[in-house]
C-alpha cells in the first residue's frame, strides 16, 4: 500500500532524501503488483533501460507525418518508418510505403494505445464516407490553406438523401474506446438510426421494434457466448441500411478486451460484399467538391481494433504453419481487399512501459489533413500534435532483440500457458461444489473467465472484472491473461488461491448506482467490456 503522504509536493520541492523515499517506495509498490499481476493483457517483465536509458535526458518528438522529417529535428522517424514496414510487412500491406502508390501502406506509431488508433481509423473512415476530399484527389498535396477552416463535402446526392450519411456497426463485445469515437466524432450507429427513422422495421426482431438488444450488433449467442460477432445477424442489419442507401462503417475485434474473441473479418467480407455491391456501394462515384470534382471509392470501411490479436495472431499462425499449434485465428490483415484500416497496441503483446501502438491504412484512403501547418514543416495527417517519439524507438528495439522464431515460440507458449490455467480453473470448480465458477474460455483467447473472486485476490492479481448479463442473470466475472511475463509458478500460486473456502464471495448484490442511468443518457450498452 502506498502512503499518499509522501508524495505531497510543496513550494520548496522536496529534499533529496525525502524525494527519493517517495520514490522508491512508489518502485516497490509497482514492483509487488506487477509480480503477481494476471487480470490485463500487458507484460511486466520489459528489458528496455540499458537500451533506452540514453534517450532519457532528450525530447523526442515526432510531430508530424512520419514520412516526412519536417524541421523539427530530434524525432525517431527514421526507427518509426522502419517499425512501420516491419508491421505492413506483418499485416500483409503493399510496402514500401510510396504516396505516389495509392496501394501502398501509409499508417503512423500513436502515442496513446488503440483508442487513439480507433479514434484515427473512425475520423478517417467517417470523412471518407461522407465523400470528404482525398489526398489522392489533391494531387498528393497536403496543403489546403485556401480552404483552411472549411469543412469541404461531397454535395447531396439526387434521389438518396443517406449517401452521405455512415452508419456505425460494432458488437456488443466491442472496446468502450469505439463507443467513445463514435460520440465524439458524432457517428450515429445503426440502432441510433433505426430507432429515429425506421421505427417498427427492425429486420432482427419479430415486433420490429429496436430494443435494448439492438444497442450493438449480437455477438453470437449474446453475452453467455464466446464473444465473437455473429455474422448473421451483422449481414442482415448491414443490407437493411445499405437498402437505404447508408454507407457502411463496420469496427471488427480482433481479440476482445474482456473475452479474447476473433470476429471473422474473413467471412464478415465474404458476406458483405455481395451485399455492397447490390447496392452500390462498390467503386461509386462521389462530387466531393462545389466545383464538381468527382472521383470514384467505396462505399463501405471496414476497420479491425486488433489490439492485442493483430500483434500476436500473426505468430500463431506462422506456428500452425509450422506445425506447432492445431489452429489459429481467421485472416484479418490487408491480404483481405476489403480492410480498410488496423489498429494494434504496443503495450500489450510487445510490452512497452507505456501506452503506444501503430495505426495502418493504404495511401488511397487518406484524407487532405484539415489544415497544413507550416510551422512543423511536415504535414498534419496525424492525430496528436506532437507525438511520442520515444515508443517507436522502444518497439523497434524490442523487434530487433526477436527474431520471428521467438515470437512464435513465444506465441505457442502463451497459448499452451492459457490452456493450461483453463484446465487448473476447471479444477477448482470441485472445491466449491455448491457455486458455479463460470470457467470459460473462447477458443485460442489468452484469457480465462471465471466467477469473480474475493477483492482481496482481485487486488493482489489486479484482476478486471465484468458483470455479463446471461439469461437475464447478473453474473460478476473475472479474468486473467496469460501474457509473456506470467509463468506457471504465479497460476499455480493463485490456482491454491482460489482453492480456499472464502476465496468467492457469494450472494454478493449487483452492482446498482449508475448503471440505469447511464444506459438511458448514451443509448448503449455497457456490458461486455474490459477496462472499466
Ligand atoms: C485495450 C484495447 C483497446 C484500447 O487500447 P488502449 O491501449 O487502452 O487505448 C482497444 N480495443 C481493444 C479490443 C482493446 O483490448
Amino acid at each position: 500500500m502506498i502512503d499518499e503522504k509522501l508524495f505531497k509536493l510543496s513550494p520548496e520541492g522536496l529534499s533529496l532524501i525525502d524525494r527519493k523515499k517517495a520514490l522508491d517506495s512508489y518502485i516497490g509498490h509497482v514492483d509487488c503488483q506487477s509480480k503477481h499481476f494476471l487480470g490485463y493483457q500487458n507484460v511486466q517483465t520489459l528489458n528496455y533501460e540499458e537500451d533506452i536509458k540514453g534517450f532519457l535526458n532528450f525530447h523526442i518528438n515526432n510531430i508530424g507525418d512520419p514520412f516526412v522529417s519536417g524541421n523539427y529535428t530530434p524525432n525517431s522517424k527514421a526507427i518509426e518508418r522502419a517499425v512501420l514496414d516491419y508491421y505492413a510487412k506483418l499485416w500483409n500491406a503493399k510496402t514500401p510505403h510510396d504516396f505516389k502508390n495509392p496501394e501502398s501502406y501509409w499508417g503512423y506509431a500513436l502515442t496513446m494505445g488503440s483508442t487513439e488508433g480507433n479514434l484515427y481509423g473512425i475520423w478517417n473512415a467517417r470523412d471518407y464516407l461522407a465523400g470528404k476530399r482525398l489526398l489522392i484527389d489533391n494531387g498528393n498535396e497536403y496543403k489546403t490553406r485556401k480552404h483552411r477552416t472549411k469543412y469541404i463535402h461531397a454535395l447531396p446526392v439526387e434521389g438518396n438523401p443517406n449517401a452521405y450519411t455512415p452508419v456505425a456497426f460494432f458488437s456488443e463485445d466491442t472496446h468502450y474506446s469505439i463507443i467513445k469515437a463514435m460520440r465524439v466524432l458524432q457517428v450515429p450507429t445503426f440502432y441510433d438510426i433505426g430507432k429515429k427513422f425506421y421505427s417498427g422495421q427492425n429486420p432482427l426482431n419479430s415486433t420490429g421494434e429496436w430494443t435494448k438488444e439492438f444497442f450493438e450488433v449480437p455477438s453470437l449467442n449474446g453475452n453467455g457466448g464466446p464473444g465473437a460477432i455473429d455474422v448473421e445477424k451483422l449481414t442482415i442489419l448491414v443490407e437493411f441500411f445499405a437498402s437505404k442507401g447508408y454507407p457502411i462503417l463496420l469496427c471488427c475485434n480482433y481479440g476482445t478486451t474482456f473475452k479474447g474473441a476473433y470476429d471473422d473479418v474473413k467471412l464478415i467480407g465474404e458476406k458483405l460484399m455481395p451485399i455492397f455491391e447490390k447496392y452500390g456501394l462498390v467503386n461509386r462515384g462521389v462530387i466531393y467538391d462545389e466545383e464538381g470534382h468527382s472521383d470514384v471509392r467505396n462505399g463501405y470501411w471496414i476497420h479491425v481494433d486488433g489490439a492485442l490479436g493483430a500483434s500476436y495472431m500473426p505468430f500463431l499462425e506462422m506456428a500452425y504453419k509450422q506445425g506447432k499449434i492445431d489452429s489459429c485465428g481467421p485472416i484479418f490483415d490487408f491480404r483481405l481487399p476489403f480492410v480498410n484500416s488496423i489498429v494494434t497496441s504496443g503495450h500489450k503483446w510487445i510490452g512497452t512501459p507505456w501506452p503506444c501502438g501503430i495505426f495502418m491504412t493504404k495511401v488511397k484512403y487518406q484524407l487532405v489533413p484539415p489544415d497544413a501547418p507550416e510551422y512543423i514543416g511536415s504535414p498534419d495527417t496525424t492525430f496528436a500534435g506532437s507525438r511520442n517519439g520515444l515508443s517507436p524507438v522502444l518497439i523497434w528495439d524490442f523487434l530487433a532483440q526477436n527474431s520471428y522464431e521467438t515470437l512464435i515460440n513465444r506465441a505457442v507458449r502463451c497459448e499452451n500457458l492459457a490452456d493450461y490455467a483453463e484446465e487448473q480453473l476447471k479444477i477448482i470448480q470441485e472445491y466449491h461444489p455448491e457455486i458455479d465458477l463460470f470457467v470459460e474460455r473462447t477458443p485460442l483467447a489468452l484469457t480465462v473467465r471465471f466467477r469473480k473472486p474475493n477483492d482481496k485476490i482481485v487486488y493482489k492479481h489486479s484482476l478486471s472484472c465484468e458483470t455479463l448479463l446471461i439469461n437475464d442473470e447478473e453474473r460478476h466475472y473475472a479474468h486473467i491473461f496469460t501474457m509473456d511475463s506470467v509463468t506457471k509458478e504465479v497460476i499455480d500460486e493463485f490456482i491454491s488461491e482460489l482453492k480456499q473456502p472464502d476465496a468467492f464471495d457469494t450472494g454478493e448484490k449487483p452492482a446498482k448506482g449508475l448503471k440505469g442511468v447511464l444506459q438511458k443518457a448514451v443509448f448503449l450498452s455497457e456490458r461486455g467490456r474490459g477496462w472499466r
